[in-house]
């Protein structure tokens, strides 16, 4: 007890109040065809085993990747096993990487403080990134400004960067988003790097300069910052927002069912308990209310795109059926791009497709919405990896990602740029 207490006191209380994840694993789980997805389909939707899965199946046999608490993994792989489905532990202590990441989130933390300085390749408090915003805006101020667009259900603000080189008139605009789903860490730290990248290379880049001399970006780093500060403070896996269900002891809903495009429809779930779970009507999250109603208000966007993790792949729409977008050609082309782009700086490879038929069906995402309500250049990007650590992709992997992302983005909106509508 002593030992826990002293323990406690050294390493502060963000890890001590945390859910803890001892002698968890996840499993890569192999599916070949509609037979195996099915089999495997009962796994998941089984209550008993209190799965928490990172990696849906899709009908286009993927692999399936799922958290296996310690009390079901016999259970499991006996069932893995009488299925002859096939397997294999990406994650085989899951505990010890969270450890690590918050040790290391902790000694940069004190760093920082100690020299005053935001650290790009590390993951941040949502007050830290905020901060920084401030900072960004404080130093640009005849590029960038802090804006808040409205709060989250725990009333914490919600905070975009906006960047343009003609105040006050109303030019075509680009939205970033990032972070929706609040366990993506690696999205919310490559924004705020993106954030800082726009401002420096502004001026000395021609790509972007030319981009600010035609479009404003808008860029939210924390779309989701109730979830964001939960994964901080009590459970670093969760996903939604932290919302109250008024049929329901379970919180929250998953702020990408929640657009008003095919709500409700395949891919989501009307169980408030679901990971899936679309709300109980399109925009019941305020988050996702506040960015539908500055962009409507605004009323010039032409490009939207939003970062998640992980699995290497850029999309574009539909999510919410197998039909072809009107604009399909073009926007495939533009990720093809996009992608290759990308892949220059270091060979990261990213799949290219519609959202529906490259993972799975799923209705009322941010990207439908922006393609429905006219921003035709609406995109998808899954961040690294491809499941060696999911969701917990190491801190100095940041930087990477954010400089090879950063290509693609750019590629993106010079074509935006060079096709505007
Ligand atoms: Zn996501």
């Amino acid at each position: 007890m002593k030992w826990i207490l002293f323990f406690g006191a050294l390493i502060g209380p963000s890890i001590c109040g945390r859910e803890k994840f001892f002698g968890d694993q996840v499993f890569r789980i192999n599916v070949r065809g509609g037979d195996e997805i099915s089999k495997l389909s009962q796994l998941l939707n089984s209550d008993n085993f209190k799965l928490d899965v990172w990696k849906s199946p899709s009908t286009f046999s993927h692999p399936v990747d799922v958290l296996v608490p310690s009390v079901s993994l016999q259970p499991v792989k006996s069932f893995l096993k009488s299925q002859a489905l096939q397997y294999s532990v990406t994650i085989e202590d899951l505990q010890a990487l969270l450890d690590k990441e918050d040790e290391e989130m902790q000694h940069n933390e004190r760093q920082e403080r100690s020299n005053n300085n935001f650290n790009y390749g590390a993951y941040h408090s949502l007050e830290a990134i905020y901060h920084e915003m401030d900072n960004i805006a404080g130093e640009f101020p005849d590029l960038a400004r802090r804006l808040k667009i409205g709060h989250s259900f725990e009333n914490r603000s919600m905070y975009v960067l906006k960047f343009s080189t003609a105040e006050g008139r109303r030019r075509p605009a680009v939205w970033l988003n990032a972070g929706i789903h609040s366990r993506e860490w690696i999205s919310q730290a490559t924004a705020i790097w993106t954030a800082r990248k726009i401002v420096s290379d502004y001026g000395k880049d021609p790509a972007i300069t030319s981009i600010l001399e035609k479009m404003d970006i808008f860029l939210l780093p924390v779309a989701n910052p109730d979830g964001y500060v939960y994964t901080q403070t009590k459970n670093r896996l969760w996903r939604k927002t932290r919302s109250l269900n008024s049929r329901s002891p379970c919180i929250g809903a998953d702020p990408n069912r929640n657009w008003n495009s095919s709500f409700a429809g395949a891919g989501t779930s009307n169980n408030p308990c679901s990971e899936v779970y679309h709300g109980p009507h399109a925009n019941s999250e305020v988050e996702v209310k506040s960015v539908v109603d500055f962009i409507q208000q605004h009323g010039n966007f032409k490009c939207f795109i939003d970062l998640h993790s992980y699995s290497q792949l850029l999309m574009y729409p539909y999510g919410y059926t197998v039909n072809k977008a009107p604009d399909a050609e073009e926007l495939d082309e533009v990720a093809r791009c996009a992608a290759k782009a990308l892949a220059s700086l270091s060979g990261t490879k990213y799949q290219v497709g519609p959202i529906c038929t490259t993972v799975y069906p799923a209705s009322g995402s941010s990207t439908d919405w922006a393609y429905d309500n006219g921003i035709k250049y609406a995109f998808t990007f899954e961040l690294r990896d491809t499941g060696h650590y999911g969701f917990l992709l190491p801190a100095n992997q940041i930087i990477p990602t954010a400089e090879e992302t950063w290509l693609g983005l750019k590629t993106i909106m010079e074509h935006v740029r060079d096709h505007l509508y």
